[in-house]
């Protein structure tokens, strides 16, 4: 099985040097655009050239501002660490996404922004580290499935065919109680696209289909399914 960690090319080249994009960065001369974020205004020193290449937010922003020298934007919506690290990835093109509740936030302001690029490469992580499902705790694959399913209610419909992918890797590794599951769905806690990834994935994998190398299928009378013990275990 894949390390969920294994993304070629997702790294930046760093050999030592800080990059020189990372020092405009990190440094407010020549910025031609304030961003401040949150709603207590945690400024960032941007350059709109930069911005603009990968974000259509700021690329339409950049257009209707240029005529003004230096430009200011406020977004108090905006989380100033998913912001931040968005930025970074926009300098330098380096970014490993989590998985955890911050990657909601992040992927709602990769959505704010209209980052395409960055959108591509949020899914391309997401796949491989459900591919890695196998190396999970209980616990971890519990909380990732909290994330999925809050991750759904920002994924667009023509995600589906990525969510059925993913759904995939994650229902083959849950032994799902029919009762607790539509007890949920009727407290509306369970997304719709959630629920259609299930069905989707299901149908894909047949009503029974577990991962072999977690659970040992024990089909027949009362199609029981035991779990094995979990070997590796990842925090
Ligand atoms: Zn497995």
């Amino acid at each position: 099985m894949a390390s969920p960690d294994s993304k070629p090319g997702a790294e930046p080249a760093n050999t030592g040097e800080e990059p020189t994009l990372m020092k405009i960065l990190s440094s407010p001369s020549f910025s031609d655009l304030k961003v401040h974020i949150s709603p207590t205004k945690q400024t960032f020193n941007l350059h709109r050239e930069i911005l603009s290449s990968t974000s259509t937010f700021f690329k339409d922003f950049s257009l209707a501002t240029k005529s003004a020298g230096i430009a200011e934007i406020h977004l108090p919506h905006l989380s100033t660490t998913a912001f931040s690290q968005i930025t970074k990835w926009q300098y330098d093109g380096g970014i490993t996404f989590t998985f955890d509740e911050k990657s909601v936030e992040i992927f709602k302001t990769i959505e704010f922004l209209r980052i395409p690029s960055l959108r591509r490469e949020f899914w391309k992580q997401l796949k491989s580290f459900c591919r890695g499902m196998c190396t999970l705790n209980a616990t971890s694959r519990a909380v990732f499935l909290g994330t999925f399913n809050m991750l759904c209610k920002y994924f667009k419909p023509d995600d589906l065919e990525d969510v059925i992918c993913c759904m995939v890797d994650v229902i083959t590794h849950f032994v799902v109680v029919e009762d607790l599951f539509l007890e949920a769905m009727e407290k509306g806690k369970v997304c719709n696209l959630f629920v259609v990834g299930v069905l989707g994935a299901r149908r894909r994998v047949g009503h029974w289909g577990v991962c072999g190398g977690c659970f040992s299928d024990v089909k027949g009378e009362g199609k029981v399914r035991v779990k094995k013990e979990v070997k590796v275990e990842r925090g």
